[in-house]
């Protein structure tokens, strides 16, 4: 089987078979169940079809050493998504996906405020169907026992920021330390993959920080939504 991903770069469209063995050498979980590395590309492509795999250190995505591009696994290496130039993966090297999350923005003056300087740091709205959507950008990363260890889901610490919201630690706006989201009550996790992560339980924790950028009270943004 082969597992295509593409991105724009520049005016061009790239596309890449992503390169199993070159992942699975980061990941010590991949290396030692590879049928779970292909579930999770699988899904990800059907849920997520523009998310990408990544080469990750410390939770976050590892920005190529030429260019800053993010690092993808092609063609028996990890490489530049944009100058093609391979990356040595550090010590302690993980896999990560990188991708955006449309988040619905309602109207409010205070959310409205903060877009213009939200798109001038990489974070646009695009309008569909008469709604007005925010690109939000995320990374999720896999720990070395997943899927025993729960998934690590970070917002930049920029973007925190430009939504008034702290990179935590905060139990009333659900983060933990350094722009990581709180998405599971302890021991709650359960082994959940990245997309069902995303879906069930990312996007609702999105959704309630963008209602605290608004002006709601985080007490209320919050209900009922998370564990
Ligand atoms: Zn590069």
């Amino acid at each position: 089987m082969s597992y295509p991903q593409h991105r724009f770069v520049g005016t061009g469209e790239r596309t890449w078979q992503v390169d199993l063995a070159a992942a699975a050498r980061v990941a010590p979980w991949a290396w030692r169940t590879p049928a779970l590395l292909v579930t999770e590309l699988v899904t990800m492509s059907t849920h997520f079809p523009h998310w990408l795999l990544a080469l990750g250190h410390a939770d976050l995505p590892v920005p190529c050493a030429t260019c800053g591009e993010t690092v993808i696994f092609a063609a028996g290496a990890a490489r530049c998504v944009a100058c093609n130039t391979p990356a040595t993966p550090p010590v302690g090297a993980q896999l990560v996906w990188v991708g955006q999350i449309p988040t619905l923005v309602r109207p409010a003056p205070a959310l409205t405020a903060r877009l213009p300087a939200l798109a001038a740091a990489g974070y646009p709205t695009v309008t569909a169907n008469a709604a007005r959507y925010l690109l939000v950008t995320l990374s999720v990363a896999y720990p070395d026992e997943w899927p025993h260890e729960e998934l690590l889901v970070r917002y930049s610490p920029r973007f925190l920021e430009l939504i008034g919201v702290g990179t935590g630690p905060s139990g009333t706006t659900h983060m933990l330390s350094e722009g990581r989201a709180c998405l599971y009550a302890p021991g709650q996790y359960q082994g959940t993959g990245v997309a069902a992560v995303l879906q069930q339980r990312l996007v609702n924790h999105l959704a309630s920080l963008i209602k605290i950028a608004g002006g709601t009270a985080p007490s209320e943004a919050f209900i009922g939504r998370i564990h």
